[in-house]
């Protein structure tokens, strides 16, 4: 159980060209921490919209003072806009959401009630999807299984970034500065006690989806490149099977003994294919290392220490990159 008294939640809504619905989502927002016992933040963080978004939660500002706008100098995409709005938050728990209402504020309540039970991630999961495409229900199912299969972190499968973050996992996050981010796989990775809640996604209040058939595509290779190094791997698999080929034909062709130049030429081509693929995943293997590298990652996420006596043992719980150094 949690003892925080007086809980201060922040939540954070990546805004992008959504005019004709951010008023409403501003005015359901206030209600609902009007009518909540807990202390709130809204963080909008526009996404370089070239409407007038930014105005009107500029407008909200001056009358909420619970209403904060970080304003992007252009469009840098929903991953970074939640990253950004992350880092501004100084809530115990941070709740990331969409702007356009698909993410009922009615859930949050229960992903309180996780949190407050000890949880540190309260992912909403979709058990519905309202008022979205077939095309788009398929795709983003068969990726999230795609990813799941090809990834060795456990990213849960039909979750969006309608999450709720316990400080410890944001302090994680916020050391992670990655060029591309998957934040959803991001929290994953960080570990600690995670746990869904199952919701109804709801359709948008207003305006279109801004992620066109390239974005979610980008967006599902950036999951995958990420977290997997599987793709790297496949020259391994292929020059296996290269191999396999090289030498069956070798022996079936010398066993009947028709050593035809035609065969040969087949027999040396595969092995020579064989060792170019061969060469190629050992570069995979080197690049998956670099890779690994340069995202800077913290080595490992320590939850708790018991037992010991010294103060700065006890504090590596928050301070597990000093354990790096
Ligand atoms: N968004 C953003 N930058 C972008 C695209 C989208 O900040 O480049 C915001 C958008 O305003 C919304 C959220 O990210 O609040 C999710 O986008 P959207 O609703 O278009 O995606 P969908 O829900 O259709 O997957
Ligand atoms: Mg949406």
């Amino acid at each position: 159980m949690r003892q925080e008294k007086d809980p201060f939640i922040s939540i954070v809504l990546p805004v992008y060209n959504e005019s004709a619905g951010i008023g409403e989502t501003i005015k359901e927002l206030a209600n609902y921490v009007r009518a909540r016992p807990e202390r709130y933040e809204l963080i909008f963080v526009n996404d370089g919209s070239t409407d007038d978004s930014a105005d009107q939660i500029r407008a909200a500002v001056a009358e909420n003072p619970t209403i904060r706008l970080v304003d992007f100098s252009r469009n840098f995409g929903h991953q970074l806009a939640i990253t950004a709005g992350i880092r501004y938050a100084s809530g115990d728990a941070v709740v990331v959401m969409d702007a356009d209402l698909q993410d009922p504020p009615r859930v949050i309540p229960e992903m309180l009630a996780r949190w407050r039970e000890g949880y540190d991630v309260v992912y909403g999961k979709r058990r519905k999807r309202s008022g979205e495409t077939w095309f788009k229900k398929l795709t983003a199912e068969t990726f999230y299984r795609v990813l799941k299969a090809v990834t060795s972190i456990d990213i849960p499968v039909d979750t969006g970034d309608f999450r709720l973050m316990d400080r410890r996992v944001v302090n994680v996050l916020k050391q992670m500065n990655e060029q591309d981010p998957y934040v959803r796989g991001m929290v994953s990775w960080v570990g600690y006690k995670q746990v869904a809640v199952e919701y109804d996604r709801q359709e948008r209040t207003a305006g279109k989806t801004h992620y066109p058939l390239r974005k979610m595509l980008h967006l599902a290779m950036n999951g995958i490149t990420s977290f997997s190094t599987v793709p790297l791997t496949i020259a391994n698999w292929l020059s296996g099977f290269f191999l396999l080929v090289a030498v069956v034909t070798t022996f079936v062709s010398l066993l009947l003994g028709r050593l035809s130049l035609l065969t040969w030429v087949i027999s040396a081509t595969f092995f020579v294919g064989a060792g170019v693929t061969f060469t190629i995943g050992l570069l995979g293997n080197y690049i998956g290392r670099m890779f690994a590298e340069s995202r800077h990652r913290p080595l490992y996420i320590v939850a708790d220490t018991y037992g010991f006596k010294t103060q700065a043992a006890q504090q590596t719980h928050y301070r597990y990159h000093a354990l790096q150094n």
